[in-house]
């Protein structure tokens, strides 16, 4: 018989890596799975930056990480949780692992994941040597993906809705080194995709349109972390509502001791990956969250009830 009991919330690879070390650490293990079971790796396919995995693909991915946290003991249920104070009433200790998503415009590019759209330069930038791609936002990522995107890419143009970038002035200065690579439209709205794959973009360039050639685009126009459901709990959260785990406090300037890098305001409840992390945002850094989270936890739950 298991002495605790904890609920791991989300199965992308935080809340799943999180699962195979508490269940193998003969806690009993529920992971909730959530709207979008196995996240975002999901919606990738090739996979060729998570260190090891070679020639499989993000769903594939999912399923193994799946399948090694059921075989420690794992229960999974497709089940969204809308109640965290429900949770912890059932449960020992809580891990939040719910992600995020890439905001997105709603132009039909649900039709064109891995078929030359992508919300991720560092994932998928090498799939486009030699291409002609566009990206949309004029914030940090946008122009961080830009630039990434000109290690491959034949030429980038950086699609901006207004007429300055948000964007700090150290990632604008990098952008200007590589000017000759990456061109910028103004006052630019996507409107529609066209082609099998992407291959065509149909553009508002100040309420005219224009329609380009394209062979690759990417959205870099924020995410949003899947906390909403917290917005009403004890789980403080940041401004834009990342969760504020011990570390992430500190980070933020907060004098505030740091004895559970990974527990949140509330004791018990831990959290790792994407919908704490708003500056990595890769899977290889949110397995390391979820192992943290669930090394606190196990430790956690030994020091309160032994
Ligand atoms: P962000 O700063 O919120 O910028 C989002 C960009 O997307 C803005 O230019 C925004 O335009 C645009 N946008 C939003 N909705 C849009 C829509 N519907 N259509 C067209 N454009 C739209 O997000 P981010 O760039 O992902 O950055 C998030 C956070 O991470 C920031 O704090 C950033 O500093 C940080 N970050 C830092 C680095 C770095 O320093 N290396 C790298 C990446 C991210 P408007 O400006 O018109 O609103």
């Amino acid at each position: 018989m298991n002495k605790h009991k904890v609920a791991i919330v989300g199965s992308g690879p935080a809340g799943l890596a999180a699962a195979i070390y508490t269940s193998r650490a003969e806690i009993e293990t529920v992971v909730y799975a959530g709207e979008e079971p196995g996240g975002q790796l999901t919606k990738t396919t090739e996979i060729e930056n998570y260190p090891g995995v070679v020639g499989k693909t993000g769903p594939e991915l999912m399923v193994a990480m799946t399948e090694q946290a059921q075989k420690f003991g794992a229960r999974v249920e497709y089940e969204t949780v809308v109640d965290i104070e429900k949770l912890q009433s059932e449960y020992d200790a809580v891990i939040l692992a719910m992600g995020a998503s890439p905001r997105l415009l709603g132009v039909g590019e649900d039709a064109y994941w891995g078929k030359g759209f992508s919300t991720c330069a560092v994932c998928d930038a090498a799939f486009y040597k030699g291409k002609n791609v566009y990206v949309i936002g004029g914030g940090d990522s946008a122009i961080e993906d830009a630039t990434a995107l000109t290690k491959f890419a034949s030429h980038v143009t950086l699609l901006v809705r207004g007429t300055e970038f948000r964007a700090s002035k150290a990632m604008q200065k990098r952008l200007e080194q590589h000017r000759d690579q990456i061109s910028v439209m103004w006052k630019t709205n996507l409107k529609a995709i066209k082609g099998e794959r992407v291959e065509q973009l149909v553009l508002d360039v100040d309420g005219e349109e224009k329609v380009v050639d394209v062979e690759g685009l990417f959205f870099a126009i924020g995410h949003l972390p899947a906390t909403g459901f917290l917005k009403e709990s004890k789980v403080k959260l940041d401004q834009e509502g990342y969760i504020l785990t011990q570390s992430a406090s500190r980070l933020a300037g907060e004098n505030i001791e740091v004895v559970w890098p990974t527990m949140t305001s509330v004791p018990g409840v831990f959290a790792a990956g994407d919908c704490v992390d708003h500056r990595y945002r890769q899977a290889g850094t949110a397995v390391g969250m979820g192992i943290a989270a669930a090394l606190d936890c196990e430790r956690w739950l030994e020091s309160v009830q032994g």
